[in-house]
């Protein structure tokens, strides 16, 4: 898999370099490249924002130096991910579908966003897909696509070391949070690990981890039963 990432700030996505994603890379399984929109501006000043039409409060992006990042970096089978605070949320469906993609192009927006011209004239070209981090607003782009990018290629084959990792975890196929995890020691500041998990029985304790995922569930995030 092939990831481009476009931004203003493009160290922010550093951190891609580092454990398991930057192993990845170096293996050859994924190859993450960033970009700073301001090598494809064309004007002596590299400018990538002016005034909103219409007037208002803060900046937009210009079209000018988005095209050319667009023309220059997304192959035909690219899908060009824009995040946006008013996109569809993401979830681990979506990771999921992004992580069978052979090349995603990020866009990472600053201040009020990117001119809609872009978004509108890829969508003829490529697919585009506007996603968001969750309700809330951040600064900028880079840390939504950080945290998309790190859910999408841990699901790439061949990118955990233990592919079993993936297995019952939060929000996969039954839908149910994580039930609690424990390690050694069995007895620590007067707390102990529930008896079951030391009992070997590997039925009662699947019976266990069950219960306690539908419960955690259903205390924590009830809309996920329904
Ligand atoms: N004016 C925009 C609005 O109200 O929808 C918010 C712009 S925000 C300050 C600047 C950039 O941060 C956005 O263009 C987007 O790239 C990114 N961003 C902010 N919140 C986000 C979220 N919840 N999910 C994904 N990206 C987000």
């Amino acid at each position: 898999m092939r990831i481009d990432v476009v931004s203003i700030f493009p160290a922010y996505l550093d951190a891609l370099q580092l454990s398991l994603a930057g192993k990845a890379q170096s293996s050859g399984l994924l190859t993450i490249r960033t970009h700073d929109l301001r090598d494809f501006t064309r004007d002596k000043h590299r400018s990538v924002d002016d005034t909103p039409y219409g007037g208002g409060a803060g900046m937009v992006m210009k079209a000018e130096p988005w095209g050319e990042a667009l023309d220059s970096l997304a192959s035909e089978q690219a899908v060009i991910v824009v995040p946006t605070p008013s996109g569809a949320p993401f979830t681990q469906r979506t990771a999921e579908r992004l992580s069978a993609e052979s090349h995603l192009v990020f866009a990472c927006g600053r201040y009020e966003g990117i001119d809609q011209r872009v978004i509108d004239e890829a969508s003829d070209r490529w697919r585009v897909e506007e996603i968001s981090l969750g309700d809330f607003v951040l600064n900028g782009g880079e840390v939504a696509a950080l945290a998309m990018i790190e859910a999408i290629v841990r699901l790439v084959p061949g990118f955990m070391g233990n592919p079993a990792s993936l297995v019952e975890e939060s929000h996969g196929e039954d839908g149910l949070l994580e039930y609690p995890v424990y390690t050694k020691p069995a007895s620590w500041r007067g707390r102990d690990v529930p008896e079951v998990l030391l009992s070997g029985n590997h039925a009662a304790i699947a019976a266990w981890r069950r219960e306690q995922a539908v419960e955690r569930t259903r205390r924590r995030r009830p809309d996920l039963l329904s």
